[in-house]
């Protein structure tokens, strides 16, 4: 993808193990979502993947109804 806007700017991502998290925070992150693409809060997702970028840690999955990538992003009190 060539996206103009980020060109030339390094983002440091850290890969995090989401599935180091206990089940049911997991359950939580699977399902209380926020997809972009359909504009619906709480569709669900699957194929979690966590990360830190900027500070900010991020799961990304993909919305089960349209298969757009959803993020997640925690802020600090969320953990
Ligand atoms: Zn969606």
């Amino acid at each position: 993808m060539n996206d103009p806007q980020s060109a030339g700017v390094e983002l440091e991502r850290i890969e995090r193990d989401f599935f180091a998290r206990d089940a049911q925070e997991q359950q939580e992150f699977l399902t209380q979502t926020w997809c972009n693409h359909c504009q619906a809060a709480d569709l669900g997702m699957d194929e979690p993947v966590e990360y830190e970028c900027r500070g900010l840690i991020t799961i990304e999955g993909r919305c089960l109804r349209c298969r757009q990538p959803v993020y997640t992003e925690l802020t600090d009190e969320s953990f």
